[in-house]
């Protein structure tokens, strides 16, 4: 930190940039975090070539030293999750619980891959030449740009990160705008670690400046990239240009089904969980609330009565179910598809007022419509508001057609005490991860994560299967 401003960390060094941000507390505008460096294309290209250096030597470092890093990134985080945790809501409104629950996660994300650091097994074969031995195994792919969004600052950029130093990448990480606190806070933590300068590089900055410079960089080896489908169109425009490995995951428009047999408890828990905590703000949340008739007006009684007893406001309060809305863009977002919503003739069973509480912040009760279609607009765009939509159909094969008809793939639940039902499900559904008789939203940090259609684009992130992106095949022929 230099002046007060949180310096972006190029070459091993903390870099002042000409122009910084304020980071404005979502929950009390009048709290500014602190003021962040913005880097320029030029100060992004610095942080290339550093990477470019640093990896040639972090490649060659000993597994036990890459082991021993990510271990100690992810005890601090561990450690320091109320701490962190404080950090990370107070910049993106969630409550305090999600944001210590996402720290804690993102420690786990790294000690995931500090043993997949000594899980790096090639294989051999016999060649059809005699006397020919054949062996494959995986190197680094190389400098990783990783550009993550706002909404889960620290577990994204943890995700994305830890694999990529296990395999003996370098990283230039540029985060959202609106968060940059929790993501100097975890660069700090990783400058502490004794990586080889240029190992790993933090460049805040804006999509136009910083992020285009990389994903137009020819020396850039691949870029992964979360956030809208609009951003990602682009960088899977730019990389392909110079045939540079890319890794999207973007929006979607998740549905839980809720079928006649299910219990109803769990079916309003899984609706009110995936729909409104976070605030919506989850490309996992379901917006889509898919209800077959009979049991239709039940439910919607029942989830009104829970929706009542939600309470929204300061996310740092004890009690406070719902934080706030992440900036002033998203909130002017929400009362639009508000609008929308009721002009395509939704009927607003619930909620969507907007909250005024002591200091000036984005809030807004989470909102229930009935009598929805799925050609809606609000069924159709991803809200991420504290928004949900009933979608009443007739049986089965309705909904899993209605869940199915979207142009993206995430996520898909459905309640129900059929086995025959959930089986079908679990086949049929087009998405990338299917829950039954759970939210749509909430994962493990072991296994594959990832959609279909425009949701995702590339190789799958997390679990083992990271190593798809962050590595690449070298076959070996050698001859005694
Ligand atoms: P965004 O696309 O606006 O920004 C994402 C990142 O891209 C930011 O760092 C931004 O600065 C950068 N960026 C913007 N323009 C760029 C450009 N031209 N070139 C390179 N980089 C650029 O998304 P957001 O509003 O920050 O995040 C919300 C979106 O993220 C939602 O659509 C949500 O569903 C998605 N998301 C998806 C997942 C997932 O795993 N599928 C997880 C979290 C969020």
């Amino acid at each position: 930190m230099s002046d007060n401003v949180f310096c972006n960390f190029i070459a091993g060094q903390w870099i002042d940039s000409a122009t910084n941000i304020a980071n404005i507390n979502p929950a009390n505008t009048n709290d500014i975090i602190g003021h962040y460096a913005q880097a320029d294309a030029e100060q992004t290209q610095q942080a290339i070539n550093a990477a470019i250096e640093g990896q040639l030597q972090w490649q060659q470092s000993g597994l036990e030293q890459r082991y021993s890093v990510l271990m100690s990134i992810g005890d601090e985080l561990i450690e320091r999750k109320q701490e962190l945790g404080t950090l990370l809501s107070r910049e993106e409104g969630k409550t305090l619980a999600e944001g210590m629950g996402e720290v804690y996660r993102s420690g786990q994300f790294f000690h995931y891959y500090a043993a997949e650091v000594l899980r790096q097994m090639g294989e051999t074969a016999a060649s059809v030449r005699p006397g020919i031995a054949i062996e494959t195994y995986r190197e680094p792919v190389g400098v990783v740009a990783i550009i993550t969004p706002w909404n889960f600052p620290t577990a994204t950029a943890a995700w994305k990160i830890a694999p990529a130093l296990a395999f003996g990448n370098a990283v230039v990480f540029k985060p959202a705008s609106q968060v940059p606190a929790s993501a100097w806070a975890l660069t700090e933590i990783i400058s502490r670690q004794g990586l080889p300068e240029g190992t790993f590089n933090l460049v805040m900055g804006s999509g136009s400046e910083v992020g285009e410079t990389l994903i137009h960089s020819r020396q850039i080896d691949a870029v992964t990239f979360t956030g809208s489908l609009e951003t990602g169109r682009k960088v899977a425009a730019a990389t392909a240009i110079n045939l540079v490995k890319c890794q999207l995951e973007m929006g979607s428009k998740n549905a839980l089904v809720i079928l006649d047999d299910a219990d109803l408890d769990t079916a309003v828990e899984c609706a009110i969980s995936g729909a409104f905590f976070g605030t919506g703000q989850k490309c996992t949340a379901s917006s889509r609330l898919i209800v077959t008739e009979g049991i239709h007006d039940k439910f919607v009684a029942a989830a009104i009565e829970r929706m009542k007893k939600l309470v929204v406001g300061d996310p740092m309060a004890e009690g406070v179910h719902i934080g706030a809305v992440a900036d002033a863009r998203q909130m002017e977002q929400n009362l639009s598809y508000l609008a929308s919503a009721s002009e395509d003739g939704a009927h607003l069973a619930y909620g969507g007022e907007v909250i005024e509480t002591e200091n000036p912040g984005y809030f807004l009760s989470p909102a229930l419509f009935t009598h929805t279609t799925n050609q809606m607009k609000i069924n159709r765009d991803e809200t991420f508001a504290p928004i949900a939509c009933v979608i009443k159909v007739k049986d089965y094969d309705e909904a899993l057609a209605t869940l199915n008809d979207t142009n993206y793939g995430l996520t898909g639940g459905i309640i129900t005490q059929s086995l025959k039902y959930a089986t079908d499900f679990k086949r049929n559904a087009k998405t990338g991860c299917v829950m039954v008789n759970l939210p749509t939203a909430g994962t493990d940090y072991h296994v594959p994560f990832g959609g279909r259609k425009e949701s995702s684009f590339g190789s799958r992130e997390q679990g083992s299967y990271a190593k798809e992106f962050y590595t690449i095949v070298k076959t070996c022929y050698i001859s005694a």
